[in-house]
């Protein structure tokens, strides 16, 4: 469902994205992981196009959106929830969904559209409440109700564990796992392994960024070079 080839993103001298060669099989449930600084949001930004690559193509669905400005991405079916949660807090949780969704779903079924996500996401006992008074983990899950409310055919979630309890983890990871088995491919970006278990199908590493590792889980975890990565003790 998404390719890129060789892409390639420098800040000034910065090589953050070296010729990443990635592709996602539609329907799939894949982790991103790797150290800080990565390159791992950069390769969101580019995916999403807010960022544009200085050389390298991203393919979605077979058609080359290298170029394709970020409302087209969205339109074509790519949604995402940032690393830093982008919601109204002096809003209700309601509000907030309507705000998201209002431009994408018949106004006639909104209403019924926005009772389910809340139901899905267990915050229709919080629907009143003002977004900023949530949990952290509650705000995670509104962002991630604004994204696929969108009914995205891909979803790029950036860190959505962050900051979370190991309960609402958990819940965070059945959340995806069904939005998975209904159909919708995910891309998620994550440093709590027990969580990665949990949902991937595959994982890639990335290191300096390069893909440095992909496979199972099983088989990173046992891979001593990605381990040797997070101790800052290989190269690229
Ligand atoms: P983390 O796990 O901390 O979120 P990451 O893998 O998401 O890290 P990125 O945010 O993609 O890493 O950053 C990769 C590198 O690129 C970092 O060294 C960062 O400082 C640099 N970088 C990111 N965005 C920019 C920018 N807009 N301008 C200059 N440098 C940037
Ligand atoms: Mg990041």
């Amino acid at each position: 469902i998404l390719e890129t080839r060789q892409l390639n993103k420098r800040f000034g001298g910065l090589h953050v994205t070296g010729n990443v060669d990635f592709a996602l099989d539609a329907g799939e449930m894949h982790c991103l992981i790797g150290p800080n600084g990565a390159g791992k949001s950069t390769f969101f930004r580019l995916i999403l196009g807010e960022h544009l690559p200085d050389s390298g193509q991203i393919l979605f669905q077979d058609q080359d959106i290298t170029r394709a400005k970020p409302f087209q991405r969205i339109r074509q079916g790519i949604s995402v929830k940032f690393q830093v949660p982008g919601i109204f807090k002096e809003l209700s949780v309601r509000q907030n969904l309507v705000i998201a969704l209002q431009h994408h779903v018949d106004p006639r079924l909104l209403a019924e559209e926005i009772d389910r996500l809340l139901e899905f996401l267990n915050l229709s006992h919080a629907q009143a409440q003002l977004a900023g008074n949530l949990s952290h983990g509650q705000k995670q899950w509104l962002e991630i109700g604004m994204a696929i409310g969108l009914k995205p055919r891909l979803l790029l979630l950036d860190e959505p564990t962050a900051g979370m309890t190991p309960d609402e983890t958990h819940a965070t990871g059945e959340m995806l796992k069904q939005l998975n088995a209904e159909g919708m491919t995910l891309l998620a970006v994550e440093h709590d392994m027990a969580f990665v278990r949990q949902i991937a199908q595959r994982v890639t590493v990335l290191h300096l960024g390069k893909v440095f590792a992909q496979g199972s889980i099983d088989q990173i975890t046992a891979d001593p070079r990605v381990a040797k990565i997070y101790l800052g003790e290989v190269d690229a």
